[in-house]
């Protein structure tokens, strides 16, 4: 039996913390159970799913529809496009079966690529790999989500760039409808007709666009993701801002939302790269912890760091430990300095 490979590439980084990934999430679910209950699809659609943040890692190998479980997908800090590819490229490798003479390898595998931001590595290298071995062998769709992606470099490896418009749950709803149906009908295509390729599904009525990736694209930074850690519980968070569209003043980031993240799977994934870099002046909102609900979540230590603080007089920093008090709490934030001894 020729298996039809289905791969999902997907961006991790700290910018798809709370609504992205809870949509994506969602999504890898409802394509599954569409998929169970189609006997083409049953038939030859086998599912990974690779995942990149400022690291990558497979998060489901090549697994048959029938036995599939949607994993939890993680966050980590970075976006590390090149990473994310070469650990697919090795993915394939190892598991695609190649046609040989002797044999009749599996189908020509189709990645759906979903990412919302640009690289933070430079995946010039793994483009060429791509091109030069596996553009030939394997079909990718580039899926922006939203419009903070370069399509532009997303071009140089996919003849199929897609953006999704919006990134509301209607949308989403509709998107992942979309790649549940250019799935099977990929899966038809090549179960009766024995045609080697991707099929995708008409696009008519859903948010998303092709997008022509030869065309110069300029992207602004439209989110502003800062991680703290809760000084009563230890534990850490993401604190969300997005980018207000028509303000005047074009640095005003509004909060979204804080959310508890697994900090060591948080780190696993990071390139080390990522300072928090942000002027508490550009954010509006300042949220209270996620994780212990201490008023103020964005309390910017000596260190560097960020940690929640409640009402106690004497604070203690839970990255590096240093003790102090509020020094002053004016219209630039909330500054801590050095205690005595
Ligand atoms: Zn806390
Ligand atoms: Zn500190």
């Amino acid at each position: 039996m020729r298996r039809l490979p289905i791969y999902f590439l997907i961006d991790v980084s700290e910018s798809m913390v709370g609504d992205q990934i809870k949509q994506v999430q969602d999504g890898m679910r409802t394509i599954i159970q569409s998929l169970r209950t189609d006997p083409y699809a049953l038939e030859t659609v086998h599912i990974g799913i690779v995942i990149f943040a400022g690291k990558a890692k497979v998060l489901s190998p090549l697994t048959e529809i029938f036995k599939f479980y949607p994993p939890e997908f993680p966050i980590g800090g970075g976006t590390s496009l090149g990473k994310g590819l070469d650990c697919l490229m090795d993915e394939i490798e190892h598991s695609v079966v190649k046609t040989t003479a002797e044999q009749k390898g599996d189908w020509k595998p189709i990645v759906f690529l979903f990412t919302d931001g640009t690289p933070t590595d430079n995946p010039d290298k793994a483009i060429e790999r791509w091109n030069s071995k596996f553009s030939k062998r394997a079909n990718i769709v580039a899926i922006s989500l939203g419009d903070n992606a370069d399509t532009q470099l997303l071009g140089r490896f996919s003849n199929n760039v897609l953006r999704l418009k919006d990134t509301d749950e209607n949308s989403y709803k509709a998107f992942f409808k979309w790649v549940t149906d250019s799935i099977k009908t990929s899966s038809v295509s090549v179960t009766d007709r024995g045609i080697d390729g991707v099929n995708l599904a008409d696009t008519h009525g859903i948010n998303l666009e092709k997008v022509d990736g030869s065309q110069t694209c300029t992207v602004d930074e439209n989110f502003i993701v800062v991680r703290g850690k809760c000084s009563e519980t230890g534990k850490q968070y993401l604190v969300k801002y997005a980018k207000r569209f028509g303000d005047f003043f074009k640095s005003d980031f509004k909060l979204t939302g804080a959310y508890p993240i697994d900090g060591e799977t948080y780190e696993s994934l990071s390139d080390g790269q990522n300072a928090n870099k942000f002027n508490v002046k550009q954010l509006k909102g300042i949220p209270s912890c996620p994780c212990c609900g201490n008023s103020y979540a964005l309390l910017v230590c000596e260190c560097g760091n960020v940690f929640c603080v409640g009402d106690k007089p004497v604070l203690r920093c839970p990255w590096c430990g240093m003790e102090g008090e509020i020094a002053n709490a004016g219209s630039e934030g909330i500054n801590i300095n050095r205690g005595q001894g």
